[in-house]
């Protein structure tokens, strides 16, 4: 027997951080959304009891650091499994970009698993679950969109953004997350977006609104680090997309474009800027 489970990237609409916690973490607000670019996982019982992974990517850990791996234990260990599991994972989306990729495998391993395993868990306690192993993992887990306070994990589903499409671009750099929030003073952060104005914009369905309320507080961090991102995004203006923002700690920077003739005349204007560009929709 096999189960699928499609992974699919998120991008953040608004992204502010509020303070920086005693324990560490920041405490943040974050409006993200899914997108229809995705890793796929599939998930069999090799009938050895082990867990196990195999993919096409070079780039990422194959082993117990692979987060759809550290998700496998963690369940298995929880909910006392004696079955094993391989996964094979078909990476699509692009590492390290900020995008999520990893943090949506580990939650389609979680929800793939379920169901393989026939555990009977409810999505709040795969949620649950998921926050052991990232912040974005809850709501990877939940899907959709949704308004993400504390560390990422207390979640509040809000209504899809109008249906648009969004032009991903990565520039050919890996940027750690923990570095960004590294440099983050979040008491010197003078601009906050609003995650109120974002909740509702989705909910009148306003895609101008959506549009502009896009904020990310990493960006200028993301930006002096690495100053190509900026002129990313510059181009990404000038060849008109409706809104444009850096994903999560970067440097994907996201357009979003009401039409799908103006998303063209993008990617093609991307060309020769930007090896990696990718034309996707928001999911319904
Ligand atoms: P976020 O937006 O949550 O900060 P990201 O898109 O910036 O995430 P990922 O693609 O999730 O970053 O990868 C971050 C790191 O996690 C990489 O250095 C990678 O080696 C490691 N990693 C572990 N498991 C995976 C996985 N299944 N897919 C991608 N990266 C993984």
């Amino acid at each position: 027997m096999y189960i699928y489970e499609k992974a699919p990237a998120k991008i953040n609409l608004m992204l502010d951080v509020l303070h920086k916690r005693n324990d560490g973490f920041h405490e943040v607000e974050m409006v993200m959304t899914m997108v229809d670019l995705a890793d796929r996982l599939t998930l069999s019982d090799p009938g050895t009891g082990r867990i196990s992974l195999s993919t096409q990517a070079g780039h990422i850990p194959h082993d117990d650091k692979n987060l759809a791996v550290r998700a496998a234990r963690l369940l298995k260990q929880r909910c006392g499994v004696t079955r094993g599991a391989h996964i094979r994972l078909e990476k699509r989306i692009p590492v390290a970009a900020g995008l999520a990729g990893g943090s949506s495998d580990a939650a389609a391993a979680l929800r793939g698993l379920n169901r393989l395993w026939e555990l009977g868990l409810s999505t709040a306690e795969l949620e649950e679950l998921g926050a052991e192993i990232g912040s974005d993992v809850p709501f990877c887990v939940r899907g959709g969109t949704a308004l993400a306070t504390g560390r990422g994990e207390k979640l509040e589903s809000l209504p899809n953004p109008p249906r648009c499409w969004v032009i991903l671009a990565k520039p050919p750099i890996n940027v750690s997350t923990a570095d960004v929030y590294g440099n983050l003073r979040a008491a010197q952060i003078d601009v906050h977006p609003s995650a109120s104005g974002m909740r509702d914009a989705l909910e009148r369905g306003a895609f101008k609104d959506v549009c502009g309320g896009l904020g990310n507080v990493l960006e200028d961090v993301t930006l002096k680090l690495y100053p190509q991102v900026g002129r990313l995004k510059e181009v990404m203006q000038r060849l008109g997309a409706d809104g444009v923002l850096m994903s999560g700690s970067g440097p994907t920077v996201f357009g979003l474009a009401a039409k799908e003739e103006k998303a063209k005349r993008i990617c093609n204007g991307l060309r020769g800027f930007c090896e990696e560009v990718y034309a996707v929709r928001t999911l319904e």
